[in-house]
Formats: C-alpha cells, sequence, structure tokens
C-alpha cells in the first residue's frame, strides 16, 4: 500500500514539537501526546513504513532493540510496576496514524484498566482455525 507522510514524519524532521526521550539512527521514541498513563512512549522507525504488516525485517529489528534500551528507563523514571507493548495493525484494530509505532504503556497497580475479555471457541473451532493459520504458511 501507498505510504502517505505522517505527522510522524514531521516529527523525525523536527518540524513539529515533540518531547522525545531517545533517538539513534534508525528509531525515535517521544512521549504520546494523550496518554493512557504517565510516560507512555511511542517508538517509531525513521524509515517509514505502515504498521508491522509491511515494514522491513531490518527497520523491525531496530524498533525491537530500542524497546528493550528504553523500557526499563521509562519504567524507573515514572515509578512504574509493568508495561504494556501495544501495536494497532490497521485502522479497524484502532490505528490511526499510518507510520508504524509501538506503545509502550506503563502499568500501576491502581491505573483502572483491566485485561480484554476472551471469548472460548465452539468445540472443534480451534482445531479448524489452527489448521487454517497452519496452511496459510505452508
Ligand atoms: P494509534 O491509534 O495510531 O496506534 O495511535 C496513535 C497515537 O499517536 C495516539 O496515542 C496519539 O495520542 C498519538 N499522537 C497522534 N498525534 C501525535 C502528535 O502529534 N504528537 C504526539 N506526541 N503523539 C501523537
Amino acid at each position: 500500500m501507498e505510504q502517505r507522510e505522517t505527522v510522524f514524519d514531521k516529527i523525525i524532521r523536527r518540524e513539529l514539537p515533540a518531547e522525545i526521550v531517545y533517538e539513534d539512527d534508525d528509531t525515535l521514541a517521544f512521549l504520546d501526546i494523550n496518554p493512557n498513563n504517565m510516560g507512555h512512549t511511542l517508538v517509531i522507525p525513521k524509515i517509514p513504513s505502515r504498521n508491522m504488516l509491511d515494514i522491513s525485517p531490518d527497520s523491525w529489528t531496530s524498533l525491537m532493540r530500542t524497546l528493550q534500551r528504553i523500557a526499563p528507563a521509562i519504567m524507573r523514571a515514572v515509578g512504574a510496576e509493568g508495561l504494556n507493548i501495544m501495536m494497532n495493525n490497521e485502522p479497524v484494530a484502532g490505528q490511526i496514524v499510518m507510520h508504524t509505532h509501538i506503545h509502550l504503556i506503563p502499568r500501576f497497580s491502581d491505573d483502572g484498566y483491566t485485561h480484554w475479555p476472551g471469548h472460548p471457541y465452539r468445540e472443534g473451532e480451534m482445531h479448524a482455525v489452527g489448521e487454517k493459520i497452519r496452511s496459510m504458511l505452508r
């Protein structure tokens, strides 16, 4: 799919202000403007891609490296007891900014968030879905 310019490209080029917490040759990390919790950080690749579905393996690897580098610092800085790594891929999954980004959301025991509810498979459904996925990988 065609890669369009987003606000994150402007942040990379310093045409828009952002509270940048980390930068290297391949990635940039800055505070989310509308945080779920204090210290909510977005990590992005400098080379534009839309999301996890089209990013190059090299760019993805550099994102993962940055995640591991900065996550403990974010947690220490805000006194978090845990951290969620979240990524929305495509609008139906909640993606609004179409430049690959990963959310690092510090968690606190009293922050009030709950986990998504699960819905059990019906009889035979789990195996059927598993088999379909395996067939897509062959
Ligand atoms: P998405 O729903 O696409 O995964 O999340 C996009 C995130 O980017 C949202 O959490 C939103 O608050 C954040 N965001 C959107 N525009 C800006 C901006 O200009 N600056 C910063 N720092 N964050 C932004």
